[in-house]
């Protein structure tokens, strides 16, 4: 059977959409005739030339593009370099409600719960200032190796990794101040993308992910301190996952519905749940240039924080011993500030505003991925870890070698780059100003540090 007709028996099944959410099928199956759309969004950290001049996303216009056609992104050294990632276009509207919602009164604390590979993450640590915090959790422990290697490449030091359930989060009670839950659902605003999701679907596995869903908000939510911010999100298009998990989420949890302001000629469409009158919204291929999907903000009442629970947790951590001295050591490497913390010959990078969260999380959770790795000290030695080499705060004054494309992508597959270079020793390999990885440069060669586990593995001629 082909997409088509696969969908004309999927298509009736799905229920009415409440509140005016038209679900018009003869649309939908027309969309689903064209190809999906491809977009990225561009690094504010790692600013290139590339892409600048495309088409914007009209919901995220600071960073949102359109591409008229999909490229080899692997062979792309900019994309290796985390100058942009790659995303589907409708989903970066969580970054404008989190821009337009937030609510800040000083630094933030921020959990993106089912977060790999890590677009919504390295699209909301793009919107966090310096002394925030970003926890991105994955259950899945692969899928949580894929998504550190993701934050790695976006360069940014208060953006850790977590492996844990959702349930794992009841340790932190009113930690966080805004939790974005993109829960896995049955997927069918992505089937433009994924015929894979088309013959999975049915009524039982949209129920299956229904009750899901409810139970990850409900585990993960005490987490969230009182007046905090939820989001939820889901890429389908069932009633059952968006509109009706809302009122759940207000019935049973006395979430309170948030409005996020839109504007008319993004061709939004906005729905109310059936019983609470609940605000989301709605994303229609048919519609707009983006795949299907659907996001609903709530806060969480006042009434609902539990001081006594949380005071508790809060003692529990401990500040982790960190030594000046080491410090000082990584200081030619970073130009922002930082605290160089060492664990098991580790030295890694974080605010020191995050010592006593670094305790605290370390306490709670399994934490894969804690701001920047530096790399080890080896007597007079210093060996730099791979993910300095991609931070946004290397430093100006750290020695560099451009590179051309094709020496990118020799340098990238972890071939020998052969280059007359005056200079000896530790230099980072850029491409186009930015950092790919590290090269120990011998007078004719380089050793080439670039990790063997992150190298391309396809024919780059
Ligand atoms: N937020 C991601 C992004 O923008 O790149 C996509 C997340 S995907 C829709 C949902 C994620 O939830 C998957 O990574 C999946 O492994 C994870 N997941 C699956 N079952 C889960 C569960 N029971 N609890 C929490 N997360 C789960």
């Amino acid at each position: 059977m082909n997409l088509t007709d696969k969908l004309k028996t999927i298509v009736p099944q799905l229920s009415p959409v409440p509140g005016g959410g038209l679900l018009d099928s003869d649309a939908l199956l027309q969309a689903h005739e064209q190809p999906a759309i491809t977009s990225i969004r561009l690094n504010p950290g790692k600013p290139s030339p590339a892409f600048e001049d495309n088409a914007a996303v009209p919901w995220f216009a600071p960073g949102g593009r359109y591409l008229d056609q999909r490229p080899v992104f692997t062979l792309d050294p900019l994309f290796h370099a985390g100058a942009y990632y790659v995303q589907e276009a409708s989903s970066m509207f969580a970054g404008h409600a989190f821009r337009s919602l937030v609510d800040r009164q000083g630094p933030i604390r921020v959990l993106d719960l089912c977060a790999a590979p890590g677009g919504k993450s390295t699209l909301l640590a793009s919107l966090l200032q310096e002394n925030d915090l970003l926890i991105a959790n994955e259950v899945i422990q692969p899928r949580a190796a894929i998504l550190a290697e993701n934050l790695t490449r976006w360069g940014q030091m208060n953006t850790w990794v977590s492996n844990n359930d959702p349930k794992d989060f009841e340790r932190l009670p009113g930690y966080f101040d805004v939790m974005l839950i993109d829960a896995p659902c049955t997927g069918s605003g992505l089937w433009r993308k994924d015929e894979a999701a088309v013959d999975e679907w049915s009524a039982d596995h949209v129920k299956l992910c229904s009750e899901r869903q409810k139970r990850i908000v409900a585990d993960a939510l005490p987490a969230l301190k009182a007046g905090g911010m939820l989001l939820y999100a889901t890429c389908s298009y069932s009633a059952e996952e968006n509109e009706a998990i809302c009122d759940w989420l207000c019935d049973h949890l006395s979430l309170e519905s948030l409005a996020i302001p839109t504007n008319p000629s993004w061709q939004i469409t906005a729905t109310r749940s059936a019983h609470n009158q609940a605000h989301g919204y709605r994303f229609y291929p048919w519609r707009l240039k983006g795949e299907g999907f659907f996001l609903a903000a709530f806060r969480k009442p006042e009434a609902a924080e539990q001081p006594s629970r949380r005071e508790k947790h809060k003692d529990k951590g401990q500040a982790p011993r960190k030594s000046k001295d080491e410090t000082s050591r990584w200081k030619p490497f970073l130009d922002n500030d930082f605290s160089a913390i060492e664990r098991n010959g580790e030295y890694y990078a974080i605010a020191a505003a995050h010592t006593a969260d670094l305790a605290l999380l370390q306490s709670a959770l399994r934490i894969k991925k804690t701001g920047t790795a530096l790399g080890k000290i080896a007597g007079k030695d210093t060996l730099p870890d791979h993910e300095l080499a991609l931070s946004i705060h290397l430093s100006q004054a750290m020695a560099r070698l451009p590179l051309s494309r094709e020496e990118a992508l020799l340098f990238l597959k972890k071939e020998e780059v052969r280059k007359d270079n005056p200079a000896k020793g530790w230099q980072v390999a850029t491409f186009e100003g930015l950092g790919l990885g590290w090269g120990k440069w011998l007078p004719n060669r380089m050793n080439n540090y670039f990790p063997k586990s992150w190298r391309i593995r396809m024919d780059v001629r």
